[in-house]
């Protein structure tokens, strides 16, 4: 799976437990995405009603621009180095639910690609289970 960019999404769950996490990891590099300047130009929105992460990686953002009476909702993906990008368009929803149904669909879908590859646990979709085994120590 690639971002808007191009970019490749790495199979499996993300590293994430909490957007505070992602936030804190964004700043971390020297990003400004969380900034408040940033938020405000857009009047962008997450946390709350829109949700927290889903499948350690996706959360949905809700941007309401200079010549739009509402907002509109984008999955944003928050890679492993803290920096964050998109997944398909930029205000692809008219809805939160719709943008979280659709995060929920690509992470499900990262995690059966990493279920079948015989290299990863088919249990956790995480770690490397021993040659010959199909889980990983953790999930026997
Ligand atoms: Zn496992």
């Amino acid at each position: 799976m690639q971002d808007h960019y191009g970019h490749d999404i790495p199979a499996g769950p993300g590293p994430w437990n909490s957007l505070a996490d992602i936030v804190a990891a964004n700043e971390a590099i020297g990003n400004f995405w969380f900034s408040d300047d940033t938020l405000e130009f857009f009047r962008c929105i997450y946390g709350g009603k829109l949700g927290g992460v889903i499948g350690g990686r996706f959360f949905v953002t809700g941007e309401r621009g200079p010549h739009q009476s509402r907002h509109f909702y984008s999955v944003r993906v928050a890679n492993d180095d803290g920096s964050i990008s998109t997944l398909g368009e930029f205000q692809d929803y008219s809805t939160p639910g719709a943008a979280r149904k659709a995060a929920v669909e690509a992470a499900e879908q990262l995690l059966a690609e990493a279920l079948a590859d015989p290299g990863v646990c088919g249990l956790c979709g995480l770690r490397t289970p021993a040659p010959g085994a199909t889980a990983c120590s953790t999930c026997a």
